[in-house]
């Protein structure tokens, strides 16, 4: 289920808040694409995104669900 940009950044600001704190999967997955447009539009990864980044660190699923992501925003873009 795709989040409003307010709920995305709602979620970015709890997560920001906390240091260290661990995402699961589901908070991960409702990030990643958010994380994704940032990365490809070359925009600093806020503090909240750390966390995404560090989850597709240990996480080959939601790492998968990224990279996948990824390829469509880069073709969307050529
Ligand atoms: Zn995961």
């Amino acid at each position: 289920m795709p989040l409003t940009h307010d709920e995305i950044e709602r979620l970015l600001g709890l997560i920001g808040a906390t240091e260290q704190r661990e995402l699961n999967c589901e908070e991960c997955l409702a990030l990643v694409a958010e994380f994704a447009e940032r990365q490809l539009a070359g925009q600093p990864v806020a503090a909240g995104l750390v966390a995404v980044e560090q989850h597709l660190a240990v996480c080959g699923e939601c790492r998968e669900e990224y990279e996948a992501l990824q390829r469509t925003l880069q073709e969307m873009d050529d």
